[in-house]
């Protein structure tokens, strides 16, 4: 083990140590509910305070995918609204029923940084393709759109909040889909703790509704992750661009429409 990784693996270690020491927190049947809008609302924080720049400066509207669309208090406190009451309604007795049955474990030992990171991408690409296929389901089947997948097209410019304003079966097949995968790989508490908080963070980029140099669209080669630009074309041409993150899945079902395409057009 090189110098490096020794730090790495320390780090981690002195993580999940602390994490451990919380075993309070932790094991409270409220913790997975709380962290998960504590992370979600973290994450579109400085996109929601960006929304509020970009109407009074022009410096940070070039970012903005559509520049024309304001976002107002009435829409951000629509999705409040609907964020927190499928958190307590729903997603909280289910927490509670999954503490009930399923105590959590904390085994000694942290993983090491490549288990972590392989891990981590594995559950982001089968999460991808999870979702793919509901989605595409959610849209090819009129009854199935209209009954579950239609709110979350409410707004057809995306901002941070829109991320998870969904119905509820919306809401619960994506939370199973994100439970289901770490279970499936057998993986570390902290890796499930990490890929959670990748998932709610790459779900609000691509909501966000801005594009930067720095967008993980532009940091990953190849055209292989699609991120804001992507995701904000679904919303806008509803039958294109199904899969959240990469774009393998819509490429190889024919529905991979990108900007490019679009201006060609
Ligand atoms: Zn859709
Ligand atoms: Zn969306």
């Amino acid at each position: 083990m090189t110098s490096s990784e020794c730090t790495q693996r320390l780090l981690l270690q002195s993580l999940w140590d602390w994490l451990r020491d919380q075993q309070t927190v932790l094991r409270s049947p409220f913790f997975p509910v709380l962290f998960s809008l504590t992370v979600y609302l973290s994450c579109c924080l400085p996109y929601a305070c960006l929304d509020l720049l970009c109407s009074r400066l022009t410096l940070f509207r070039r970012f903005k995918i559509q520049p024309q669309r304001k976002v107002t208090w009435v829409m951000a406190w629509r999705c409040l609204r609907k964020i927190f009451h499928n958190h307590v309604c729903f997603l909280l007795p289910l927490s509670v029923m999954h503490w009930y049955w399923k105590p959590v474990v904390s085994p000694p030992l942290a993983p090491d940084v490549p288990s972590v990171v392989r891990d981590v991408l594995a559950c982001l690409l089968l999460f991808d393709m999870q979702y793919f296929l509901w989605h595409l389901l959610h849209h090819k089947v009129p009854w199935l759109y209209h009954s579950f997948h239609k709110e979350h097209h409410l707004n057809t410019a995306t901002f941070s909040l829109t991320t998870e304003y969904t119905g509820v079966w919306e809401m619960l097949s994506l939370s199973f889909f994100s439970m289901l995968n770490p279970a499936l790989l057998n993986c570390h508490p902290l890796t499930e703790m990490f890929f959670f908080i990748t998932n709610i963070y790459l779900s609000v980029e691509a909501h966000s509704g801005y594009e930067f140099p720095w967008s993980p669209h532009n940091l990953v080669p190849f055209g292989l992750y699609g991120g804001a630009q992507h995701h904000d074309l679904h919303h806008l041409k509803f039958k294109v661009n199904y899969a959240p993150y990469f774009t393998h899945w819509d490429r190889l079902f024919g529905t991979l429409w990108e900007e490019k395409t679009q201006n060609e057009e």
